[in-house]
């Protein structure tokens, strides 16, 4: 259920934003999405949707940028991508990876509507 906690994290995340800056609603907003828990990105945008229903995020675009988790080898240092949760090193074969924890939901741009002035 990762997905859903990030899903609610940036529906709590864009109606801050409208409130701090006084818009109507968000337009689109682009998200760096992934890290160490092996996030379902799609999962995450069906969620979101389900969310924001009833929010100022309603109807956003939303884009994702998916990063890809990395993992670092303990036994010869270097770091690669891993692609399923039991990962090798593409190095020299060690089982001692460690993953390398990064943040799983960046917010990289917020795109506001402001209310019409009459
Ligand atoms: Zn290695």
């Amino acid at each position: 259920m990762h997905e859903s906690q990030l899903a609610r994290k940036l529906v709590a995340t864009l109606e801050a934003a409208v409130k701090e800056q006084g818009a109507s609603r968000i337009k689109s907003v682009k998200v760096r999405l992934g890290g160490v828990h092996w996030v379902d990105s799609e999962a995450f945008r069906e969620l979101f949707i389900l969310f924001s229903q009833g929010t100022a995020s309603e109807g956003t675009e939303l884009i994702i940028e998916e990063a890809p988790p990395r993992a670092k080898c303990s036994q010869c240092g270097s770091t690669f991508t891993p692609y399923d949760h039991d990962p090798v090193c593409p190095q020299c074969g060690s089982r001692e990876i460690e993953l390398v924890a990064e943040p799983d939901l960046q917010v990289l741009e917020i795109s506001l509507l402001m209310p019409t002035l009459h």
